[in-house]
């Protein structure tokens, strides 16, 4: 409902005459005002406090307004607004160094995007380029990205309406033991089925046609899946044998989220490009990238890469990136990340699993959960269809905001995903509010 504030109400008003929202049939809806934001919380144009365990769209890894953040950006607006992707400059030059600190050893080189899909679509172009091949392996229950090609490249059923079949994408399962494609009854079965799958794929659809295989290291909107040990070790090495580039997107899980900068650090391995955007700045300022293995550098060493964006690097973004990256590690917040996850959050999610029958299982790791919720556990049917949502999902989406918490939804699974320096209290508040609105799944378990 518009808000009963005047100038909330005309910001809602002028909203709903003239913007055009992402995802959405445009008649149906009814956008929360926001009006300021600090650390873990947010207010409405009427004042409310929400505690914002969306990270927005996954992203808000410093929390809101973070002094550090806004300060380098006020004072890079002071000095240098904006410089052109050619000419050198300090603050893109430290945030290139800063995030290749902080990647795999081997990775040094980084080509700024202005976010997700951008950074996914120039390592598809920089792995076509380096193999001389086409096709893109992605898995089911995965996103990319909204454009053309990420779209196609996505595992979601957003990709349904958007698909032409022309963007030489080829999914595969990944590892999912709770909703397992193979049948498995253990982690070690469902990783060693995957694997097999996976392999078998590649072999029937011609292993030479495969320049790059995306994979994100948590996938993270479809259910927050973490792989099961050696998965990605598996990945890496059928990469290896038929001269596919793997792909890393951490677009959502990089910078923290999971509990170390990269979540391919918890794996052993290292990919050939990792694709980042969302945390590396907060989401302060639009910012993404691809951090480039030496040996593709090195193929575009002496040979043109074709490909540029306007505000590649801009300043203004790179500024906030520094300041983020500073500040995550003068404050421990990616050490934070882990240990609320691991302490706090995870046993508090486990917690509430034991109360509420509709929560079928809980994954997550770091400051990254999910809450799988099911109608009943023996058949794990969904609270909501794939692809949909039901009266169910949405009643416990109502409550938990009428006890003054956000969180991110997909289908009928509710995701946390806290500022990485969120409290024990904060976390506490939330587990509280949830306890209240999960009692509207409960209501219509029938297991
Ligand atoms: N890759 C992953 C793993 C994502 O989660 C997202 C967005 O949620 C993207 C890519 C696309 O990023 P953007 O929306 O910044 O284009």
């Amino acid at each position: 409902p518009a808000p009963k504030d005047d100038a909330g109400r005309r910001t809602y008003e002028l909203d709903r005459a003239h913007v055009f929202h992402s995802w959405s049939a445009q008649a149906a809806l009814d956008p929360m005002v926001v009006t300021r934001s600090e650390g873990s919380y947010l207010w409405d144009a009427d004042g409310a406090r929400y505690l914002d365990f969306s990270g927005q769209l996954v992203y808000t890894n410093v929390g809101h307004q973070h002094p550090r953040v806004v300060k380098a950006i006020q004072d890079q607006a002071a000095t240098l607004c904006t410089i052109a992707p050619a000419h050198a400059n300090d603050k893109r030059a430290l945030a290139a160094k800063l995030i290749t600190d902080r990647a795999p050893e081997g990775m040094n080189k980084v080509f700024f995007t202005n976010g997700g899909a951008d950074a996914v679509e120039h390592a598809v172009r920089m792995a076509r380029l380096h193999t001389g091949r086409y096709k893109v392996l992605t898995q089911y229950r995965g996103y990319h990205g909204g454009t053309h090609l990420t779209i196609n490249m996505s595992g979601d059923h957003r990709r349904w309406p958007n698909d032409n079949g022309t963007a030489g994408t080829v999914h595969f399962w990944g590892p999912f033991l709770y909703r397992s494609a193979f049948h498995a009854t253990t982690e070690a079965e469902e990783c060693e089925r995957a694997l097999e799958h996976l392999e078998q794929l590649i072999r029937f659809e011609g292993p030479e046609s495969f320049a790059a295989l995306v994979l994100e290291t948590v996938a993270g909107t479809s259910g927050v899946m973490p792989p099961p040990p050696g998965y990605l070790q598996g990945v890496r090495e059928i990469c290896d044998r038929y001269g596919i580039v793997y792909v890393a997107d951490e677009v959502m899980v990089g910078f923290g989220r999971t509990g170390t900068w990269f979540a391919v650090e918890q794996h052993g391995v290292t990919p050939d490009l990792i694709t980042f955007a969302k945390g590396v700045n907060s989401g302060y300022v639009p910012l993404g990238g691809v951090i480039i293995g030496d040996h593709i550098a090195e193929t575009f060493a002496h040979r043109v890469y074709p490909g540029g964006l306007t505000y590649s690097g801009h300043p203004l973004a790179t500024a906030a990136a520094v300041a983020t990256i500073e500040a995550m590690a003068d404050e421990k917040i990616v050490e934070n990340a882990a240990e609320i996850g691991r302490t706090v959050l995870g046993p508090g999610l486990r917690a509430l699993a034991e109360r509420h029958p509709s929560i079928g299982e809980v994954r997550g790791v770091g400051a990254f959960w999910a809450l799988d919720l099911v109608t009943d556990r023996e058949t794990k049917e969904p609270l909501a269809p794939y692809g949909g949502s039901s009266p169910a999902i949405q009643a416990v989406l109502a409550e938990a905001k009428a006890q003054g918490l956000l969180v991110f939804t997909n289908y009928h699974r509710i995701h946390l995903a806290p500022p990485l320096n969120v409290t024990e209290a904060e976390v506490k508040d939330a587990l509280t509010a949830l306890d209240v609105a999960l009692a509207h799944a409960d209501a219509v378990y029938t297991g």
